[in-house]
């Protein structure tokens, strides 16, 4: 694999595009929206910089890593030379379809076609394509470039090839995989949303305060950050679609709670739009 092409630059494609770039991959990002292009493309600068004052890249390392990242808003673009193409877009299934069923169209015959998606199914999207055995999920954390895990989730028709591969690839960008069988939110995403909602349920009915519930669950279970500061991070339009996809297939204990669906409407996306549980305009 040399070439790979992440669709939708958005919290995660950046991320993504970053790890392949800066393990010597030639990375094509594509993102129908310029202006989120432009952010990605501030990202990877910022992210090069942080790592040579780091010391993990020399100058001319994050030079060669720079060099190898092309950015388009031409999916034809992205897609026609690529060995591996992620997608990163929104997690709605309809997009996902849409998009893989162009993927199918434009990249080669042999190009692996994977989906960042945190809980939908892969057979569902592979089944639009007539590659369903080269499809496959490959769900990265957030933030890419710090979280080593790479869930990897296999479709009905995923072909033992396309496993071996994808477990190659993770291994190049330096992270830990997974196999996973498909089942919705798969091992991660099932077990988080539903510590997330019962977070934002216990702020809702008054159990304790935003800082307080987060700091219960770092220091009395030593998790890393807290549910809502987490939630934050992820984006909280991106965790209440994860909630709905989950609610739908998986029943009533993840009926998103009412927190969410409010703080979205009003705009408050967490960390991104900086407001979401905290206040990050201070
Ligand atoms: P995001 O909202 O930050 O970014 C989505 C990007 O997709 C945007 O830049 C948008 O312009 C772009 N986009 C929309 N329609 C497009 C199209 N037709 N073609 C190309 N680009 C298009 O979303 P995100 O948080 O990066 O999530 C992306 C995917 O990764 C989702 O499936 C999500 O569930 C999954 N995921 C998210 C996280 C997280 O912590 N945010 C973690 C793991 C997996």
């Amino acid at each position: 694999m040399e070439k790979v092409s992440v669709i939708g630059s958005g919290t995660m494609g950046r991320g993504i595009a970053f790890s392949c770039a800066t393990s010597e991959f030639l990375t094509v990002v594509q993102d129908i929206s310029e202006s989120s292009l432009e952010t990605c493309r501030t990202y990877i600068e910022k992210q090069l910089g942080r790592s040579v004052d780091k010391g993990l890249l020399t100058v001319e390392e994050a030079d060669a890593a720079r060099e190898r990242i092309q950015y388009t808003t031409s999916i034809e673009e992205a897609a026609e030379e690529a060995d591996l193409v992620i997608e990163a877009v929104l997690e709605l299934m309809d997009l996902k379809i849409e998009i893989f069923k162009q993927l199918d169209q434009f990249a080669p015959p042999h190009a692996i076609l994977a989906t960042n998606t945190s809980t939908m199914s892969p057979t569902e999207i592979a089944a639009q394509t007539n590659r369903p055995s080269q499809c496959i999920a490959l769900h990265f954390f957030n933030p890419v470039p710090k979280m080593k895990l790479i869930e990897v989730i296999c479709g009905l028709e995923t072909s033992e090839e396309t496993i071996q591969k994808s477990f190659e690839f993770g291994k190049t960008l330096g992270k830990e995989c997974v196999k996973i069988n498909e089942y919705p939110g798969f091992a991660v995403s099932r077990m988080n949303c539903l510590i997330g909602n019962e977070a934002m349920n216990m702020v809702m009915e008054g159990v304790g305060s935003v800082e307080d519930i987060d700091k219960a669950m770092k220091l009395g279970l030593n998790h890393p950050m807290g549910p809502l500061e987490l939630a934050d991070l992820v984006g909280l339009d991106t965790r209440l679609r994860n909630m709905e996809y989950l609610h739908k297939t998986l029943g009533e204990k993840y009926r998103p709670c009412p927190i969410l669906v409010k703080y979205v409407k009003a705009g408050w996306l967490g960390k991104k739009s900086g407001r979401g549980f905290y206040n990050y305009s201070e």
